[in-house]
């Protein structure tokens, strides 16, 4: 096969998708830190992640030692209805560039909530349903992630609470739109319907809100409703475990044309895509058996990998969740309203921010106008809108592109884009008119924050 021109698209057969999720930290020599009790520091049991998540997401958020689990037959069937999703080769990328660079994108956005969000969501509320819950509260960002659970609640017949960071509420009423059709009830986070949203609306009045506000909101609510669990979209071990289907498929796929990827870029917000992407890839460079190059491309106005620190932090503005280990700016970082609203959140995947630390990964931050001058770029060549999110890793793949081109190097360079960008006009918009600017929070600003880290003596 290794010589035959390959496809535009290379697509699996449905025999071919993956039965099991891969779990990266079983191969982890060192693993990522344990969820700590906020209140005596200790490792957080079982029982006590019960009363806020679901039992089996319980099991899968400890469990750090099993490689390979299985995905259960009613997930597969839906991942069916719209997965596997395509490897496309970037040819015309390539040509319009002027690149010898190899490009390749695993493309998510092939479903009507836009972004890989849903393979996590279907897992989640599967457990959710197996348990006999009622119903599941969660925040959403940009949307995409409230979007996904709303679809698979439906699917599942689960009520879904939706609290949608303030900003994105008003930027995009389409979104909102979307969930209420698949049955979810949407709240603007910071609101009045919860204890922590009327704190932080009175200690920061007029606040577009964070994911961060809308985590703690979403958690009261489950805790305090009987028959409700909390989802979480993004950060947690489960959900980048879930989200391990995108790399599978990616590394089936390349295998059956002999490509070995030189590097693997994804954009990071929480880290859940990246971490999905690059897990078989990651999990052959623990074992020793190959070497990558992997980096996670991350906003300037939210640089928690490359301006952050590794410590214990909250995981929510409320501080009612676990202490993680992570690179984080400090739960109480509120970055500025920029356009990727999916890649706000001031900390990352404990176990990203561990194989980082580790040096097993890079990390590189880019501004939002030459995110958008990529993403347009990329629109007008490969055809594809996309989401502002993904746009993170575009640009660094085309950065990456013309430095080969400089050297005459053909490496091979395999991107995540993650979803598209439909309800994202008046971000493109902005860009258009001459209007987006780039705000860099300073060390100052970074500096208050991090004051807050929670203290672990
Ligand atoms: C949520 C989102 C992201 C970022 O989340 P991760 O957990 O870091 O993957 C990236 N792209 C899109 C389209 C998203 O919706």
């Amino acid at each position: 096969m290794k010589n035959e021109k390959i496809p535009y698209k290379i697509y699996l057969q449905e025999s071919e998708m993956p039965k099991s999720w891969y779990n990266m930290r079983a191969d982890m020599k060192k693993k990522p830190a344990p969820l700590l009790n906020p209140g005596t520091k200790e490792p957080m049991k079982a029982e006590e992640l019960s009363a806020v998540f679901c039992d089996e997401l319980v099991a899968q958020e400890l469990d750090d030692t099993t490689p390979y689990i299985e995905i259960p037959e009613e997930i597969r069937g839906f991942y069916k209805m719209y997965r596997p999703s395509p490897l496309v080769r970037a040819y015309c990328l390539e040509e319009k560039l002027g690149t010898p660079a190899k490009i390749y994108y695993k493309f998510e956005g092939n479903n009507t909530s836009g972004s890989h969000k849903l393979n996590s969501a279907i897992a989640q509320a599967y457990y959710a349903k197996k348990q006999g819950l009622k119903g599941v509260t969660t925040e959403t960002g940009a949307g995409q992630w409230g979007t996904a659970l709303s679809m698979a609640c439906s699917y599942f017949g689960l009520d879904c609470k939706v609290f949608m960071v303030k900003c994105s509420y008003e930027q995009k009423p389409f979104r909102r739109e979307v969930m209420r059709t698949y049955g979810a009830t949407v709240t603007p986070s910071p609101s009045e319907t919860t204890n922590i949203g009327k704190k932080i609306l009175a200690e920061h009045p007029g606040t577009t809100g964070s994911l961060g506000c809308a985590i703690s909101e979403a958690v009261e609510v489950a805790v305090g409703s009987e028959g409700y669990r909390y989802v979480l979209g993004s950060v947690l071990n489960q959900v980048l475990l879930h989200q391990s289907v995108i790399g599978l498929e990616t590394k089936t796929a390349l295998d059956k044309y002999g490509i070995k990827p030189d590097m693997i870029i994804g954009c990071a917000g929480g880290g859940s895509n990246l971490g999905g992407l690059i897990a078989p890839f990651m999990g052959e460079k623990l074992r020793g058996e190959a070497d990558y190059r992997i980096i996670a491309v991350e906003p300037a106005s939210c640089p928690s990998f490359t301006r952050g620190i590794y410590a214990y932090d909250f995981c929510d503005t409320g501080m009612v969740c676990p202490l993680a280990k992570m690179y984080t700016l400090g739960s109480d970082f509120i970055p500025s309203a920029n356009h990727a609203g999916g890649l706000r959140y001031h900390g990352m995947s404990s176990t990203l921010s561990e194989l980082y630390d580790q040096k097993l990964m890079e990390a590189v931050s880019v501004k939002q106008t030459d995110v958008f001058e990529a993403a347009e770029y990329f629109a007008r060549v490969e055809g594809i809108l996309p989401a502002p999110e993904s746009s993170h890793a575009i640009r660094v793949a085309i950065d990456e592109a013309l430095k080969c081109k400089a050297t005459g190097e053909e490496k091979t360079i395999v991107f995540g884009l993650t979803g598209t960008g439909y309800f994202d006009m008046v971000a493109y918009e902005k860009f258009h008119d001459g209007e987006m600017s780039d705000t860099i929070p300073t060390d100052e600003d970074l500096a208050v924050a991090r004051a807050k880290l929670p203290n672990m003596d």
